[in-house]
């Protein structure tokens, strides 16, 4: 449950709680009713923006009080009253962070909840539905497609890129002749961007990032992948090419400051280098979904996408898992495995 605004970290039992209650599974069905049983939850930077007074107006609606939170969830069919969703059907949709939950169809619709015959067949681990093929992979692929716009032989930096969305970054990146640069803040995340075909990477917390980004872009860098903000944003602003690209996709080192946000001192090189910086949301861009599930389910199955997974089981260690990636703690794609098939 969402219990209280934090004003910095969220703090479990203050901010978020986790209760017991019963859930009726012999419950009565109304005609088009179903029950849902939670297999995977989505754990994303986001929503910490979701922990916000409702009065104040962003892109995701803030969480309600003494409510269930809420994210990308993969869900089966445990019962089902509905000639939609039947006893079996995988489900991928908004889900609240519950064990069970009895819905009709118009709420599943509401919930953006897809029938996804794939999960079960496609041979790839569950976790990789809200995570590679999920929404952070989408917005790996929106980003890099429609902001970066990149082009072969072009150089690119990521930063927090061992994460849910960079790790794809750079394998996308790569499949299309770029030369590719990440960051992260340990040693082994940075062998694991090697690992999976990073050009060179970097510990941005042991390693100075300036002199780093002189070392691994001597050309400089086109495409900025942002994920970070802040003094990442400074100093990679001044290793930016003439007609360079920064995909504003998140800030997270400002997610949990307050109102001491970082003053970048150096965007009047916007107009100098005729820089393009642009910010996206994921889901603005749901045109992109199709063909950005092909290309990556494909490049998974025949293996040519490694992904990382960080999963931790059980439905209370949710809150846990989410101050986790608020506060770089995880290592790959976090998520909640709540339940077997
Ligand atoms: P990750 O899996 O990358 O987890 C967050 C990571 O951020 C941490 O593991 C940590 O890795 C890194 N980080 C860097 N600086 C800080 C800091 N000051 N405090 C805490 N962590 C830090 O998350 P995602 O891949 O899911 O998200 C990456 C970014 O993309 C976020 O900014 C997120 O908000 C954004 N996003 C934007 C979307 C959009 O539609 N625009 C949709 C989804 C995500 P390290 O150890 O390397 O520092």
């Amino acid at each position: 449950l969402f219990k209280k605004v934090p004003t910095a970290y969220p703090v479990i039992g203050e901010h978020i709680e986790v209760i017991d209650t019963e859930f009726d599974l012999d419950a009565q069905l109304a005609d088009g009713e179903f029950i849902i049983k939670t297999l995977v939850l989505s754990v994303d930077p986001y929503m910490r923006g979701r922990m916000r007074d409702a009065s104040a107006k962003s892109y995701s609606p803030a969480f309600t009080l003494d409510q269930p939170m809420n994210g990308h969830a993969v869900a089966i069919v445990e019962k089902s009253n509905s000639s939609v969703y039947k006893v079996g059907d995988y489900l991928y949709g908004m889900g609240d962070f519950v064990n069970y939950a009895k819905m009709s169809e118009a709420e599943a619709k509401a919930r953006g909840m897809e029938v996804r015959p794939d999960i079960p067949t496609s041979g790839l681990p569950i976790t990789n539905y809200v995570g590679v093929l999920g929404m952070p992979g989408a917005t790996a692929y929106v980003g890099l497609e429609l902001v970066g716009k990149p082009k072969a032989g072009e150089t690119i930096y990521v930063s927090a890129a061992s994460g849910a969305v960079g790790q794809l970054v750079g394998q996308l990146a790569k499949t299309q002749g770029l030369r590719v640069v990440g960051s992260a803040g340990s040693d082994e995340k940075v062998a694991h961007l090697k690992d999976i075909g990073f050009d060179a990477a970097f510990n941005y917390k042991t390693e100075d990032t300036d002199a780093k980004l002189t070392e691994f872009c001597p050309d400089g860098v086109d495409i900025y992948f942002e994920n970070v903000g802040g003094a990442m944003l400074e100093t990679t602003i001044n290793h930016m090419n003439l007609f360079g690209r920064i995909i504003a996709c998140g800030m997270i080192s400002q997610y949990n400051v307050g109102n001491e946000l970082y003053g970048v001192r150096n965007l009047i090189q916007v107009v100098a280098k005729r820089l393009i910086l642009q910010g996206f949301i994921v889901s603005d861009h749901p045109e992109l979904d199709a063909p950005f599930r092909e290309q990556v389910t494909k490049a998974l199955v025949e293996g040519k996408f490694k992904y990382l997974d960080d999963v931790v089981d059980g439905i209370e260690n949710t809150p846990e898992a989410l101050i986790d990636v608020l506060q770089g703690k995880n290592f790959g794609k976090k998520a909640v495995r709540v339940a077997d098939p």
